[in-house]
């Protein structure tokens, strides 16, 4: 099990960038088990750029708007930012630690 485990790590790292990604939301390191990468443009409509975000920040990015609106109004890392309930979302997380993400508490403890 253990030895298992070991081999998907290796298989993430080579796949994961080699210096520390920094969230475009709230511009803090991200651990590499948070890390993912959002689509400004949305695939759907034909984005191919990505960026990468910690899970919770990309959530909440995806809680607010729709493909649409990401499309046509929030395709900038700036855009995003400007937005008030962005902004008001940057200011919460910044109170918790880089690991911080509500939904893998559970996960975890059954890991
Ligand atoms: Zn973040
Ligand atoms: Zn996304």
């Amino acid at each position: 099990m253990g030895k298992i485990k070991r081999k998907e790590l290796l298989a993430k790292e080579f796949w994961a960038p080699k210096s520390a990604a920094i969230c475009i939301l709230c511009k803090r390191e991200i651990p590499k088990n948070q890390m993912e990468a959002h689509h400004l443009i949305p695939k759907s409509k034909g984005g191919e750029h990505t960026e990468y975000l910690h899970s919770i920040c990309h959530r909440q990015i995806h809680a607010l708007f729709t493909e649409t609106e990401l499309a046509v109004h929030f395709n900038t890392p700036e855009a995003l930012i400007a937005d008030p309930e962005i902004a008001k979302f940057i200011a919460w997380i910044k109170t918790k630690p880089i690991e911080f993400n509500k939904r893998s508490r559970k996960s975890d403890r059954v890991k």
